[in-house]
Formats: structure tokens, C-alpha cells, sequence
């Protein structure tokens, strides 16, 4: 196994470790679904401590092409930002001193139009190449979302990256994804044909 695929393996052992991902319960969904996975992205913001060994293992898997290039790393709030925020700072700590800083930008959330850049960090993108990261990739969306903002304040989007991928994206942005881990939960049951309650199993707490 090489290096890579190594931070990999141990990253989705410590996501089950904090709490973030929990695999082969028995969870009520409170929305009439039973499954077997849950996933609590809180749980990677609550000791800043675990977000910033996350971010160092995702900038340990990005190729190194990526990194060099990015001068903007920006994220959708609150996980994407906090993490955008982390990968920013760390980016930062492993370049030349003289090098231009990397700057950071968040991306909030308008109730009627999605992803938005404040007027602020719309005036930092132009012409910059840009690192769009999430704490989950869900269906893409988005990152998608986020994506079109960047390219309409005239950057350019270089890669998406995230720390975890529920690898049931529908939307290809036509640049890298890279996750630095990635697990498919297998399908929820309708609580009415739920096969654990069937065989008796109890709800599992989180
Ligand atoms: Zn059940």
C-alpha cells in the first residue's frame, strides 16, 4: 500500500473513532428510515484539534500539483469554511515564507439563492486559482453551487476536495475530486421493512 492509500485507510478508522461515522447500527432517522450508517460531520468541529489532523491528512492526499497551485481555498459554511479556514493556515505553514499567502473565503448560505461570496471575498477571487473544499460531499450539489459562484467572480476552480465522500455524487464539475475517504452506506429500510427491527436488533443511541 503506498503512502497515500495509507492516510486513507487510517483516516476512515478515525472517523468511526470520533464519532463522525458510525457504521453497522441500527439508527432511526426520525423521518420514518431505519439504516445501518450514520454520519455526524459536528463531530469533526468539536475539538478543533480533530479538524486540524483531518485537514493535514486531506493536504497529505492532494497531489502536490494542486497544492502548489492554489492561492484561494474556499468553502461552503459551516463544515466547508471551518475546514477551508484550517487548510488555508496549514497550506501556508508548509511554503516558502516568501511566498504570497493563501487566502480563504466562505461561502454562506442565502435562503433564496444558495451559496453565496459576500462582497468581500467576491473582490478576492478574480483571476486567482481556487481549492473548493467540504467537510461531506454529498450529491455534489453543493460544491456545484459554490463552483458556478467562483467562476462567475472570475476565478478558477483547480480541484474539489473533502474530507469524507458518500460517493453518491451527481454532478461532475470537470476538475479532481479528491476525498480522503470515502464509504457507501448501504440503502435505507422504511421503518415497516426495516430487517433489523425484524431480527430484533435494538436502536442503536448518537
Ligand atoms: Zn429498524
Amino acid at each position: 500500500m503506498n503512502r497515500k492509500d495509507e492516510i486513507r485507510t487510517k483516516a476512515l478508522t478515525e472517523l468511526q473513532e470520533h464519532s463522525v461515522l458510525m457504521l453497522n447500527g441500527h439508527f432511526d432517522f426520525g423521518n420514518g428510515y431505519h439504516g445501518r450508517v450514520y454520519l455526524n460531520p459536528h463531530q469533526l468541529f468539536k475539538h478543533p484539534s480533530t479538524i486540524w489532523r483531518f485537514a493535514q491528512d486531506l493536504l497529505d492526499v492532494l497531489p502536490a500539483s494542486i497544492l502548489d497551485a492554489t492561492q484561494v481555498v474556499a468553502g461552503p459554511v459551516t463544515g466547508g469554511a471551518l475546514l477551508a479556514h484550517t487548510m488555508a493556515g496549514l497550506l501556508d505553514s508548509r511554503r516558502e515564507l516568501s511566498r504570497e499567502r493563501t487566502l480563504f473565503a466562505p461561502f454562506r448560505v442565502a435562503p433564496d439563492c444558495g451559496e453565496t461570496l459576500s462582497r468581500f471575498y467576491r473582490q478576492q477571487v478574480p483571476g486567482k486559482q481556487v481549492l473548493l473544499v467540504d467537510d461531506v460531499r454529498n450529491t455534489g450539489q453543493t460544491l456545484a453551487r459554490c463552483a458556478a459562484q467562483v467562476t462567475e467572480a472570475g476565478g478558477t476552480v483547480l480541484a474539489t476536495a473533502q474530507i469524507y465522500d458518500r460517493m453518491e455524487s451527481m454532478v461532475d464539475l470537470g476538475v479532481p475530486n479528491i476525498a480522503l475517504a470515502e464509504y457507501k452506506a448501504p440503502e435505507n429500510f422504511p421503518e415497516a421493512e426495516c430487517p433489523m427491527c425484524k431480527a430484533g436488533q435494538p436502536i442503536t443511541s448518537f
